[in-house]
């Protein structure tokens, strides 16, 4: 089984991508069945820094 990640780009914080559901932003994962059959771990990280809200105030 291989897990991927999946992480905001330039987000503020460095992103914990050596386990499953390991990182500070509380990620979320998912199984994702590929087309030879196999199962691959999808986690998908969150964005911390609030990027929409950080946008609007500069
Ligand atoms: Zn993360």
């Amino acid at each position: 089984m291989t897990t991927y990640h999946v992480e905001p780009v330039d987000d503020l914080i460095e992103h914990d991508t050596s386990g499953q559901e390991d990182c500070v932003c509380g990620p979320r994962s998912r199984p994702e069945k590929t087309d030879d059959g196999s199962v691959n771990w999808i986690v998908v990280h969150n964005s911390l820094d609030g990027r929409e809200l950080s946008e609007e105030a500069r």
